[in-house]
């Protein structure tokens, strides 16, 4: 192995170092350690299967998620994954693909019982079943009221879930690459395709590596750090919706992102909607139980995107709270029982981060910035369109956050972004071994590993420009002012023209670190790049888009227009010229006809 230290001299890249590997996986969180044991399941041990994670895999932010994850198995009361598949088509706003929505309802339930003889430590009803709980948006009989569809194991179901999967993966010899982080694909055809590979560069030494395989899996989450109060990680900046993009492959429903209602009031941390799946309720400043007018029958218990805009409302008519810009959450009549045991980690979270007891004190909350429906189009089986027609690219796959299949249309509801990561990461595993045999060999791209070579060696060049840090400030105001849960023409043109100019500006960074050694500055100018393209293809979509629809919702168009809407953006980046371009494809109507909605 080469050594890098004090020799390689400051600012030097060195050689690139290549890996042949059957099949590579990026990203270790959920969907990525699922498709990994899948692959290795499906080929046998002598199969070489690769995971590189930027972080270390228990890093991942499947690992933060806390509420839980849904399938219809009617533990605790009656329940059938058709009202299911119905809830996820009306809370993704009838954007959702119902072919794709069908598959994930149904494979729900045996998901997770594999999950649980995988080892997963579930929490138990007394009689020994599965618990379940009450979510956002699942109900009863195709809306009749609440009913209890989330499989959760405290409030760190997402935690329980990586660690199964990640000791799975270490005891069938998966090999693991971490602190490696993906920059581009290995595409030596074009955009159309094979995919022979990844080039990465090594966090702990800043060499570069080509990974050589027949098949690769983007599994890299979202982009949440794009937005300035965000639930997400600091490393959630897109890379893998940013990768395609940039070699001229479209990225699907970007407009459509989501602002959970319950963020810690201006830090962002999540307060999971298990606090109002328990019998927590929203408050405003007349102390009102406000969501029982805009949702009867849900009440707090309405789909995101609702719950958001009604906090937004009673914001600007005046009753957040103090005349401010945040309301109350009121958990304090759940009892010391329920807080403690079955939500520990919120409970924690109140005490630790405002001094605030729950038992007794209201909780500030404010939406925050959370999930990416949209991103890398894919079928029901991971593999990565090229276009609107549903041409594939082959031997490129992705799932999770980073794909959009589309199970969540215009809104995800509340536990199944970890059904869709570990439901369609286990279908892409399943699809990558039975395909693998038939895709070609492997070559050499050696245009992509000299572009790499090239954009890091001059990253580390320069000895003026502006700090990554300063635009991505501004990047992330700019986005959640103007491109957040309430739009207009207007915000959206002066975002779309504030995010060019800081693209323009961000052609001249100075990285001030020029060494070799986890050289986090360089990592944030990289990521920077990445923020900013799926920054221009969100707003560029969102411009368009005139309707309200779910997670998108415009002043000045505040209905749903399904004559003209009803379909998914693809929105593309041509690599040569730098223009942008728009294309649409119908959604998939396979049993529910779009309706009015109400919760
Ligand atoms: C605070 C919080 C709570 C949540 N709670 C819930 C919940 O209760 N229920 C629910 O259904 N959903 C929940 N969600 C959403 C859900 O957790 C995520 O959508 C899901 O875990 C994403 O999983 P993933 O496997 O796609 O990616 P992640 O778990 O985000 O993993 C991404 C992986 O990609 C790697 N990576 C990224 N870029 C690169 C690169 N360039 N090179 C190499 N590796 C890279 C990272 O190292 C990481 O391993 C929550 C989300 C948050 C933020």
């Amino acid at each position: 192995m080469t050594v890098i230290g004090s020799a390689t001299p400051r600012g030097a890249i060195p050689p690139t170092r290549t890996h042949d590997l059957d099949a590579v996986v990026v990203g270790a969180g959920g969907a990525g350690l699922y498709a990994a044991l899948e692959l290795k399941q499906e080929l046998g041990p002598e199969a070489r299967i690769g995971v590189i994670s930027k972080l270390y895999p228990s890093r991942s932010h499947t690992g933060a998620a806390q509420g839980g994850v849904c399938a219809a198995l009617g533990n605790t009361e009656e329940d059938h994954w058709e009202w299911h598949w119905f809830d996820t088509v009306k809370g993704g706003d009838y954007l959702v693909d119902q072919d794709a929505a069908e598959v994930m309802c149904r494979d729900a339930v045996e998901t997770i019982i594999n999950l649980e003889h995988l080892g997963l430590p579930f929490d138990r009803t007394e009689d020994g079943l599965i618990n379940q709980r009450r979510f956002g948006g699942h109900t009863r009989n195709y809306g009749e009221g609440p009913v209890r569809r989330s499989c959760f194991a405290a409030d760190r179901t997402g935690h329980a879930i990586l660690q199964t999967l990640f000791q799975q993966c270490i005891k069938h010899e998966v090999v693991f690459f971490d602190e490696y982080q993906v920059l581009d694909l290995a595409l030596p055809g074009g955009p159309a395709g094979p995919v022979s590979g990844v080039i990465a560069l090594q966090l702990s030494t800043s060499e570069l590596h080509a990974f050589r395989a027949r098949a690769v899996l983007f599994a890299t989450g979202g982009y949440g750090k794009v937005f300035k109060v965000t639930s997400n990680a600091h490393t959630l900046t897109g890379d893998g919706m940013a990768i395609p993009y940039r070699r001229g492959l479209p990225l699907e429903d970007m407009e459509f992102f989501q602002f959970h209602p319950t963020g810690m009031y201006k830090l962002g941390f999540l307060l999971s909607e298990a606090m109002r799946g328990e019998g927590g309720v929203l408050l405003n400043d007349r102390g009102e139980r406000f969501m029982e007018r805009y949702a009867p029958t849900m009440k707090d218990l309405a789909s995101r995107d609702v719950v958001s805009r009604s906090i937004y409302l009673e914001i600007a008519e005046g009753r957040g709270i103090g005349g401010g810009d945040f309301v109350h959450l009121d958990v304090r009549h759940l009892g010391a029982e329920v807080l403690n045991k079955k939500l520990p980690d919120m409970s924690g979270f109140i005490r630790t981060y405002f001094g605030l007891e729950p038992l007794t004190d209201l909780v500030p909350i404010q939406p925050t910035a959370h999930y990416a429906m949209g991103g890398v189009p894919t079928d029901i089986d991971g593999r990565v369109l090229a276009d609107e027609t549903g041409r594939v690219v082959p031997g490129f796959y992705a799932a999770g956050e980073v794909a959009c299949v589309s199970v969540h249309g215009a809104n995800r509801l509340g536990t199944n972004s970890l059904l869709d990561i570990l439901v369609f990461g286990r279908r892409a595993g399943k699809k990558m071994a039975a395909e693998l045999a038939n895709l070609p060999e492997p070559i050499v791209d050696a245009d992509a590993e000299a572009s790499v070579q090239a954009r890091i060696s001059g990253l580390l060049a320069g000895s003026e420009g502006e700090r990554p840090a300063v635009i991505r400030a501004e990047l992330q105001e700019v986005m959640f002012a103007k491109c957040g849960v309430y739009r207009t023409e207007e915000l959206l043109t002066e975002c779309r023209d504030a995010v060019a100019a800081l693209r323009v500006r961000a052609q001249r960074l100075l990285v001030q670190d020029k060494g070799c050694r986890y050289n986090t500055d360089l990592g944030d100018a990289l990521e920077l790049e990445y923020l900013l393209d799926c920054a221009e293809a969100t707003v560029a979509s969102a411009l368009a888009r005139k309707e309200s629809r779910g997670g998108h919702a415009r002043e000045d168009f505040a209905e749903r227009d399904d004559v003209g809407w009803l379909k998914h953006t693809f929105a593309s980046r041509d690599p040569a010229s730098g223009s942008m371009s728009l294309a649409y494809k119908p959604v998939t109507i396979t049993k529910f006809e779009p309706r009015a909605r109400t919760y």
